[in-house]
């Protein structure tokens, strides 16, 4: 599809989108907007008895693209781009006309061929009467056709698909505009960078989030028709803060976001000051601040947190946007790198945790419920090559520094008899092969399914350590897809049920005096720290780019005043007194 295919309307016309700002901060630049299909689209042969359910299929893609247009009809209508209306009408008309609705249900009935095929032969015949017009006007609505067939084919392929991201310009901030994102998209932008993105999908803890914030990258999501409305190289202001993007912001508008971007700058430079500073409560508590990454690349801004400890090394982004594995020796080198690079301090490398939103290339989930499916534990157990691969790899880089091993997605004893099984054969196997590593790594779990928090006695003296992941906690307590921003607004870190559980996870790891982390997005949330710290926790671990003002809360805070109101917290099943009395503690 051409480039340029946004929806037509006035030039340069200056409008706001509202969405879900996942990733804080302003970035100014121009548009570059990711179309996610190419001309190139899969062809094959189906049966004849597949021929009736690939025609659903097409007819499901078309209502998709209705009920879209639909939507967009009525924000334009109601919104401040309404001049923007016919443009979405003539989109529909088409959508309506045989040429759309009839045509490709009968050359996939006549081919015997995929409804993408289908749709895509359709289009050429459709283009090359096109070239016969002469009336302008009409020849004009080529891009409508184009448009429309996209919207299709976009609809045919999910919100899964590949994203070869390349900026057209190097010179200037460049924004991406997409229809969604993966996370293995997202961590490209270590290659390409980007000044801010922008989806029309998406929720506020997916991976795809968590990586812009780890990155500061100002992102918003869920603004569901960016990338109709945004033109190519628009100049665009996104308030990743505020969840605002302004398209072709006036004058007035651009100077005062200037000065706002200018304003967090100087925030953030005096930020640095306590860069070096340990973190200590007023009443000279020390509390750990450790950083989460994603790969070895993130060392430059764990460095500059000042972070003393990786809690949370994600390590399947390794294995993501590749066609292959990462090898033993591959994977060693990475986890070297980061332990040597921590300096003696602790690295704590997360065993893989693929699935739900984060698939390996190739593997697309066709689980009808992923997150509920073989994701991290569950798929390395089923995979005993590649979780010994891993291990073998994480105890090998355990001499060059101190590694700890955490399993992610713990549910039962039986997993963790079976993990640690795994970690004593690959520990055999090293021996015998005469390898050196540090025999006493210590093995933990995340705490990030409910069952794992309620019946956390069960199984916590067999571990060493443990870590609350808080991201899939609420996601699994609340029964949130986290990547849906249908629901995102109901993802609520300060239920009742969570706070339960989150204290209860800590006062049972305490008293069994086995070290507790919080390494969800909680912790690096900087209006929960003080409530956090009342809960007992001392060890918090988050994405660099937040921790000097969670370090900052922490230098502000004396426990002993804070301990009535957290008491008054947990004792609390109103929401609204529960909001009330967290203000309170951050005042
Ligand atoms: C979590 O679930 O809170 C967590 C830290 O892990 P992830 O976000 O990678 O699922
Ligand atoms: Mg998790």
């Amino acid at each position: 599809m051409s480039p340029d295919s946004a929806t037509p309307r006035a030039e340069n016309a200056c409008f706001t989108i509202h969405g879900i700002g996942v990733s804080g901060g302003i970035a100014i630049g121009h548009a570059h907007l990711f179309h996610g299909m190419s001309t190139e689209v899969a062809h094959y042969e189906i049966a004849g008895h597949d021929v009736g359910r690939e025609q659903r299929r097409y007819d499901r893609a078309v209502k998709e693209v209705r009920d879209e247009l639909q939507a967009l009809t009525d924000d334009v209508l109601h919104g401040p781009a309404s001049e923007l209306a016919p443009f979405v009408n003539v989109h529909r008309m088409l959508l309506e006309d045989a040429a759309f609705s009839e045509a490709p249900r009968e050359i996939i009935r006549e081919q015997r061929c995929n409804a993408e095929w289908a749709l895509r032969s359709q289009l050429d015949e459709l283009t090359a009467q096109f070239g016969d017009i002469e009336d302008e006007y009409l020849r004009e609505r080529e891009a409508d056709v184009r448009q429309v067939a996209e919207r299709v084919l976009a609809a045919l392929a999910g919100s899964r698909r590949r994203l070869p991201v390349k900026p057209a310009r190097e010179d200037a901030e460049m924004i991406l505009v997409a229809r969604d994102l993966s996370p293995a998209d997202v961590i490209l932008f270590h290659e390409h960078p980007f000044a801010a993105f922008l989806t029309d999908m998406g929720g506020a803890t997916s991976h795809t989030a968590i990586i812009a914030r780890s990155m500061a990258m100002p992102a918003v999501v869920a603004l569901h028709h960016s990338r109709s409305l945004i033109r190519e190289d628009e100049l665009i202001v996104v308030d990743g803060n505020e969840g605002i993007v302004v398209v072709n912001p006036s004058p007035a508008a651009l100077a005062e976001y200037r000065l706002r971007q200018n304003q967090e700058r100087l925030a953030r430079e005096k930020l640095r000051q306590i860069r070096s500073a340990p973190a200590i409560t007023l009443d000279r508590e020390p509390v750990a601040l450790h950083a989460n990454i994603e790969l070895p690349t993130d060392m430059d801004a764990v460095r500059e947190s000042g972070a003393t400890g990786i809690g949370l090394f994600r390590s399947e982004f390794l294995f993501m946007n590749r066609a292959d594995l990462p090898s033993e020796d591959e994977q060693y080198e990475a986890y070297r790198e980061v332990v040597e690079g921590m300096q003696g301090k602790p690295v704590t490398i997360r065993t893989l945790d693929i699935g739900a939103d984060k698939a390996l290339d190739g593997q697309e989930n066709l689980a009808e419920n992923p997150a509920l499916g073989l994701r991290a534990i569950r798929y390395c157990l089923a995979e005993p090559r590649l979780f010994n691969a891993q291990l073998r790899a994480i105890l090998r880089a355990s001499r060059h520094g101190r590694a700890q091993i955490l399993i992610p997605m713990i549910c039962s004893q039986h997993e963790i008899t079976l993990a640690l099984a795994a970690v004593a054969r690959a520990k055999a196997e090293l021996k015998e092969e005469g390898v050196k590593f540090d025999s006493q790594v210590p093995v933990g779990a995340m705490i990030e399914i409910p069952a794992a928090a309620i019946a956390l006695p069960m199984f916590i003296r067999s571990l060493d350590f443990l870590s609350i992941g808080t991201n899939d906690l609420i996601q699994y307590t609340l029964a949130i897809d986290r990547t849906d921003d249908a629901v995102s607004h109901l993802y609520d870190p300060l239920h009742p049920a969570i706070l339960a559980l989150v204290a209860g996870v800590i006062r049972t790891a305490t008293r069994h005096g086995k070290p507790i982390a919080v390494c969800g997005e909680m912790a690096g949330d900087v209006r929960l720290t003080r409530l956090l710290l009342g809960f007992g926790l001392r060890h918090f671990s988050m994405h660099p780019a937040s921790l000097l003002a969670v370090k900052q809360r922490i230098l502000t805070t004396d426990l002993a005043g804070i301990e009535a109101t957290v008491a008054k917290v947990l004792r609390s099943d109103d929401p609204d007194r529960i909001a009330a009395l967290v203000d309170k503690l951050n005042a």
